[in-house]
């Protein structure tokens, strides 16, 4: 019998962790990852804050609780398998004011339903924690982690290699021809025929959808994240993850101090509107992309709804004074000279045409492909979950 080929467009964590799992349910396809960037994790995978998140946050039941707890382990059990550096530091959420106290009681409320160990803290066990985060009550999640990425991703490409899988690089895909029942792939560096393709595009996963025929129903805006870098002497004023109380009105957890598995202390991101889906500093501008943006309604719907936010993000963005200003409601001993810039990150939000954020995961289904649409974070805590519930439904047109 013919040997399927599955075609993954996108070599970031979600389309390596899906081919991964691909490789371990149908042991006789060939797959091979198409990724238009010179090396994998090019993108979000390799520039984000590199948190195992514990699944605390997310609605009860939905993709983002359920992968998120489950793809967590999965992550863990490749790291130990590997010997991928990662360490399970646990983490602290922290309300500053006692205006903040039911959200994080809420938080904590939620994170019970989820099935997630935390434990509410007092100011003096957040001393013990973290002797120089300032609060008024926090929750302690032991379970949160850190770990990079990018090495998993490189891993993940090695093994598929190993095995006889292709990753190819500098392949955009550029268009896509259906092909009796499968499709071609075109990219400059040659066609790729597949019986099923995999649309894991990140900040272009709307495209890639379309580019299939699919109305997604949604576009991807791209909201970039800012980031500080802590001096080396300064690293000892954050010993692991310090977060706020995140706004529930987005899906976004605000402005963090992250040690990174590396030993470097990292501060941010904020969350700007960009104006190039990958423009990471405030002056990268496509034009074609701000033009496609300024003509969606839910772009207009966004702004309307939350042009205060926007306002705020972007003075941040501005101004490290200002951003300084949300960094000391955590660690108020952080001074202008203690932030060393540090490397930027875009994430890809699906945002409806009524401007509202696609709070979870969304994977559609075209007759020849299946697309991840929305895969915001915890996906990089949740790849190897969200690989396999795609995987599944690869195999399920094969059957
Ligand atoms: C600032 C920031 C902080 C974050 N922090 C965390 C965190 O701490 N923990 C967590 O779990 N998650 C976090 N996330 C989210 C997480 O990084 C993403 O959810 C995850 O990396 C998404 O993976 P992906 O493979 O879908 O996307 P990406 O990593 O963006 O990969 C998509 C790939 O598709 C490729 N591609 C696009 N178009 C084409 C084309 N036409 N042809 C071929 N290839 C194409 C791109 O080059 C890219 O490599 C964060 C994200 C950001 C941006």
């Amino acid at each position: 019998m013919k040997q399927p080929t599955i075609a993954i467009i996108g070599g970031g964590i979600v389309g390596l962790a899906t081919a991964y799992r691909l490789m371990e349910r149908m042991p006789g396809a060939t797959i091979t990852v198409l990724e238009k960037e010179n090396r994998v994790a090019a993108h979000q995978t390799g520039r984000n804050s590199g948190v195992i998140h514990s699944g605390l946050y997310y609605r009860p039941g939905s993709l983002k609780a359920t992968c998120c707890r489950e793809g967590k382990w999965e992550l863990i059990r490749f790291c130990e398998a590997e010997g991928i550096p990662y360490e399970l530091c646990g983490k602290v959420i922290v309300a500053v004011e006692e205006a903040e106290r039911p959200r994080l009681q809420a938080l904590y409320e939620r994170g019970q339903q989820n099935g997630v160990a935390c434990t509410l803290i007092g100011p003096e066990r957040l001393r013990e924690l973290e002797p120089h985060a300032h609060g008024v009550a926090a929750i302690h999640v032991p379970e949160a982690g850190i770990v990079s990425y990018r090495a998993v991703a490189e891993r993940l490409r090695a093994k598929l290699e190993a095995a006889g899988h292709r990753v190819v690089l500098g392949a955009p895909v550029t268009r896509i021809v259906p092909d009796g029942r499968g499709v071609v792939l075109e990219t400059p560096v040659g066609a790729f025929r597949a019986d099923v393709a995999v649309g894991c595009a990140g900040l272009y996963a709307d495209r890639i959808a379309r580019m299939d025929g699919l109305e997604p129903g949604v576009r991807i805006l791209p909201f970039r994240g800012e980031y500080y870098e802590l001096r080396p002497e300064r690293r000892h004023l954050c010993r692991n993850l310090i977060y706020p109380v995140p706004d529930p009105a987005y899906p976004f957890l605000g402005v963090h101090f992250t040690r990174m598995i590396d030993g470097r202390v990292e501060c941010g991101p904020s969350a700007v509107l960009a104006f190039a889906r990958e423009g990471y500093r405030l002056t990268d501008v496509r034009l074609s992309e701000l033009l496609e943006m300024l003509s969606y309604r839910g772009f207009w719907q966004l702004a309307r709804r939350h042009w205060r936010k926007g306002v705020q993000e972007l003075l941040q963005s501005l101004s490290k004074r200002y951003y300084l200003r949300q960094a000391r409601r955590l660690i108020p001993e952080v001074t202008p000279e203690d932030f060393l810039p540090a490397p930027s990150g875009v994430r890809a939000q699906a945002v409806d045409p009524e401007g509202r954020l696609v709070d979870d995961f969304l994977v559609l289904e075209s007759p020849r492909m299946v697309h991840v649409v929305n895969a915001p974070s915890p996906a990089a805590t949740s790849s190897f979950r969200i690989g396999a519930l795609v995987a599944e439904r690869v195999q399920a047109r094969f059957d």
